[in-house]
């Protein structure tokens, strides 16, 4: 029978772990280790032949105790209920150890928007809302975009809304153009989340960023952004990857003196491909994809792919890395975490690391709820304190328990969302 991995089991595993470690009552146990709510519709589409097509829709929206659900809604012609049960899950505890009074959602619709007109996709976006439109809202759940979604989608999605409820309610969504209330800051959120980490977990080990260097896997939104506030922390970044869609495989790009960030992305398409014969001219070595990750560097950041840390992969790491903050959603197996946890490497976990996104998308909703919008560095000061706020929490509870940054976190998130489950009496 083939395998088949399913992540909403993986979320439960990991919330087991966590579960037994705590000692969790198991009325909350019950409680958290399953979504409080699901909705599970049809979209009809009027397509632009004249046709119909039917999509299957979903949202769910994990746990709300900490305030409104808050989580993407993702096009996918492989999306299955399990993969959104998980980010749903994954999106509470991400919200939990930032420390923002959100709960955890998600959304997706099986479809793919390659076969869509622009009028067919905003047919479906509509249609969605319309299956939700009384139990999503900026009191409620508070989507967002994510794969294969964009700030055109939310519009529509938001226009829908508020036709529905007659009103101007831009608090209802995230991930809007920033003329039609979005927030500055949230490009480059996720990736100075990564560099604030960075900074903090150097600071820790009493290294000098500028004493170090750093490779990292990708070079799309999270690691361009992530590269830059390293750099300018004064670190330098000597290797990127990324994957090259002609070639149909991943390189790597090196300079051993230091890369040039912006002039790298003056070569990089929007899709984070960067032009390998630009590059060569520019004087980067070109390697094969894996060699990222076993340059001898201080800092490595996997901002592209999950599963890429693993047991065979994980003991090809140079011996000088410290610090491994993981930029991308689940870039590390459990057996590739033992390998570094063995050699006594700094990992800080994703849902911790890049939680920068989620955090200026939290301060979009509050920008848009009160209708006054902040200039760019007072929205990214917010996201930097915050970050650092959870990133001391979790390395503190770390130190006092003997435990990694991983379990720590866990720990911090689950215990917040419990506290609110009983607070509210729920149990
Ligand atoms: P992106 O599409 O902008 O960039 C992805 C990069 O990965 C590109 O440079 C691409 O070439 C590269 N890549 C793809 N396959 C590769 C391979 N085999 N080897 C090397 N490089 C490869 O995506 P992004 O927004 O930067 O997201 C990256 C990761 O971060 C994803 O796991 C995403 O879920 C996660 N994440 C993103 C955000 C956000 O705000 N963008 C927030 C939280 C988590």
């Amino acid at each position: 029978m083939a395998f088949s991995y399913n992540p909403y089991h993986t979320a439960q595993r990991q919330f087991d772990a966590v579960a037994d470690l705590i000692d969790l009552e198991a009325p909350i146990r019950e409680i958290l280790r399953q979504p409080m709510r699901e909705y599970h519709f049809s979209i009809p589409v009027p397509k632009d032949d004249g046709g119909v097509a039917v999509f299957r829709g979903f949202r769910v929206q994990h746990n709300d105790a900490r305030g409104p659900a808050k989580g993407g809604i993702r096009f996918h012609p492989q999306e299955t209920v399990d993969t959104v049960r998980a980010l749903a899950m994954w999106m509470t505890w991400k919200c939990a150890v930032v420390d923002i009074p959100l709960g955890g959602g998600k959304g997706g619709v099986i479809c793919d928007p390659h076969h869509l007109t622009e009028r067919e996709q905003e047919r479906l976006c509509r249609g969605w809302v319309r299956q939700l439109a009384r139990d999503v809202g900026p009191e409620l759940d508070v989507p967002a975009p994510d794969v294969m979604t964009n700030g055109g989608h939310m519009v529509w999605m938001l226009d829908e809304y508020e036709t529905i409820h007659g009103g101007r309610y831009p608090g209802f969504i995230t991930g809007k153009p920033v003329d039609m209330g979005g927030t500055l800051g949230r490009t480059e959120a996720t990736g100075f989340g990564v560099g604030y980490v960075l900074r903090e977990a150097l600071d820790e080990l009493a290294v000098n960023p500028g004493d170090t260097t750093a490779a990292l896997q990708g070079f799309g939104n999270v690691a361009q952004h992530a590269a830059q506030m390293y750099q300018e922390l004064g670190g330098t970044v000597v290797a990127v990857s990324c994957w090259h869609q002609g070639d149909k495989t991943a390189y790597t790009f090196r300079k051993r003196d230091g890369v040039d960030i912006e002039a790298l992305k003056s070569i990089t398409s929007v899709y984070g491909d960067i032009d390998k014969e630009k590059a060569q001219d520019m004087g980067y070595e070109l390697l094969p994809g894996d060699d990222w990750l076993c340059q001898e560097v201080d800092v490595l950041v996997p901002a592209a792919l999950e599963g890429q840390i693993t047991a065979t992969s994980a003991p090809e790491m140079s011996g000088r890395v410290k610090v491994v903050a993981e930029g991308a959603n689940g870039p590390t197996t459990p057996e590739g975490d033992e390998v570094m946890k063995e050699r006594g490497i700094l990992v800080i976990p994703d849902f911790l690391a890049n939680a920068g996104g989620v955090t200026c998308s939290y301060f979009e909703q509050v920008q848009s709820n009160m209708n006054y919008y902040w200039e760019k560095p007072e929205v990214l000061e917010k996201v930097d304190t915050k970050i650092t706020n959870a990133y001391r929490s979790v390395s503190a509870l770390a130190d006092k328990r003997g435990l990694r940054m991983r379990d720590a976190a866990y720990i911090i998130a689950i215990n917040r969302v419990a506290q609110a489950v009983k607070r509210r009496g729920w149990v």
